[in-house]
């Protein structure tokens, strides 16, 4: 039996093309906000060859085709999450608390907030669970002895938290956060909207290093990535691919990749793994057959001409060079924190953002704080605006510490509240 990919259906169709950024961004979004969608290669699946259905132009692509039978070309991902019926407009004029970030850190805030009576609106750009909910298995997370998926934790954080009242949006974020330390933080929204917070809580993590080989950049979205979403191992079966980096993103995306991939090549920098890795992903690493590590190395050279065909791996001591030919490299360099929102905060050497303790010692800091108390643990230079987890100067990146701190930002809250009621 034929089925027109373009007539009505239960399902949300996308047509596009596997390896452009706009699909991988698309099916990446779609994925982790557990929308189910059939996907349809333009160039390569048969029921497009069969039904003899026209190439749209590459400008069109990804084609949205609607349960309905509507088509969106080349939406964004606010117009997507709004045809599917994701939640991604605040209901409320003015909240007690915003959270800026859906991670581990935001959760537990807006679990906390809600549950403590105070009106609560978290805002994530992209998908809620942040970097936990990319890992396919916590296994340090406390009271879980067989280790969680990040997507099951995530999953459990958001039903407690929206059951405890808190209103949870996607794919919208603060396009810009001016600040009146005397009263409620006006926030304006990427998607236009607008309210005013009477405390807000970044939680928005990191994001992902560039990668500073001669030809990557040309070749980004034509064979190398940033990131590596769960789920994108099934594009890449039998294929030849390596991800550059020696943290647990780069370390989980090698082990989801090894799945269905023919080899991948994991290129560190430093001469050891343990340098930046839980000890359960090393462990999983080397014992991988299709894995091979390469250690105290660095990528130097990305060559392809309209794709990625291959690069050149350098040792940083013997200077020797490797050369792979490769279907797709995956950049998971560490990261630089998400804050561009509010610009005017003071952050470390690292662009981490500065809380409490560490501000006083900022040189001319304390004359320029505006109040009679000295700023909470977790708050920036702005009062008011607290940060937790990752992106806080000083955090210890694991889901225990962003938990820890999402929970001591909502104490933090009530006292920043009482202190501007007084
Ligand atoms: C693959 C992987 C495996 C890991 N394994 C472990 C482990 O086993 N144990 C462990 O303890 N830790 C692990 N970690 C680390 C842990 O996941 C992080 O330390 C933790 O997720 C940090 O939480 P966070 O809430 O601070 O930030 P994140 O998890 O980074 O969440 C930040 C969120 O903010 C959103 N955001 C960014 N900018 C904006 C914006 N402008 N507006 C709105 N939203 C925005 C992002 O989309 C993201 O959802 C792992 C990390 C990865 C990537």
């Amino acid at each position: 039996m034929s089925v027109d990919p373009l007539a009505p259906s239960s399902h949300l169709r996308i047509l596009g093309r596997i390896a452009s950024p706009s699909s991988v961004n698309l099916r990446d979004f779609l994925t982790r906000n557990g929308v189910n969608y059939l996907w349809l290669d333009i160039d390569n699946d048969p029921l497009v060859r069969y039904l003899g259905i026209a190439k749209p132009d590459e400008a069109v692509l990804p084609v949205c085709v609607f349960p309905d039978g509507t088509v969106l070309e080349a939406p964004t991902r606010l117009d997507v999450a709004n045809r599917v019926g994701l939640h991604t407009k605040p209901e409320h004029d003015i909240y007690d608390l915003t959270i800026i970030g859906g991670g581990p850190a935001g959760l537990t805030a807006a679990v906390y907030g809600a549950s403590e009576g105070l009106r609560t609106l978290l805002i994530e750009r992209d998908a809620l669970g942040g970097q936990a909910g990319t890992s396919s298995r916590i296994e340090n997370y406390l009271g879980f002895p067989d280790g969680i998926g990040g997507a099951e934790l995530t999953e459990r954080a958001i039903l407690q938290a929206q059951r405890l009242g808190a209103e949870l949006i996607v794919a919208n974020s603060v396009a810009d956060a001016h600040h009146t330390p005397l009263g409620p933080v006006p926030l304006e929204l990427t998607d236009g909207s607008t309210l005013e917070t009477r405390s807000a809580v970044m939680a928005t993590g990191v994001a992902y290093r560039r990668l500073e080989a001669v030809g990557a950049n040309e070749l980004v979205g034509k064979g190398v990535y940033y990131g590596a979403a769960p789920g994108e191992e099934r594009f890449y079966e039998g294929c030849d691919v390596s991800v550059v980096g020696g943290g647990n993103s780069a370390g989980q995306a090698a082990l989801n990749l090894a799945r269905l991939a023919r080899g991948v090549a994991v290129v560190v920098r430093a001469d050891s793994l343990a340098k930046g890795m839980s000890h359960y992903l090393v462990e999983r690493l080397e014992t991988t057959t299709n894995i091979d590590i390469y250690l105290g190395s660095e990528v130097t050279l990305a060559e392809g001409e309209d794709q990625l065909e291959r690069i050149t791996i350098r040792s940083r001591a013997s200077e020797a060079e490797t050369q792979l030919d490769l279907d797709a490299l995956f950049v998971l360099i560490g990261g630089q924190p998400h804050g561009d929102y509010a610009p005017g905060i003071r952050r470390d050497d690292k662009g981490f953002m500065l809380t409490g303790p560490a501000l006083m010692n900022e040189p001319g800091f304390a004359d320029r704080w505006p109040l009679d108390r000295t700023p909470y643990f977790l708050e920036t230079s702005m009062s008011g605006l607290l940060a937790a987890g990752d992106i806080r100067s000083g955090a210890v990146k694991r889901v225990a510490s962003a938990v820890g701190d999402g929970a001591m930002a909502v104490q933090l809250v009530h006292q920043v509240l009482q202190h501007a009621q007084r």
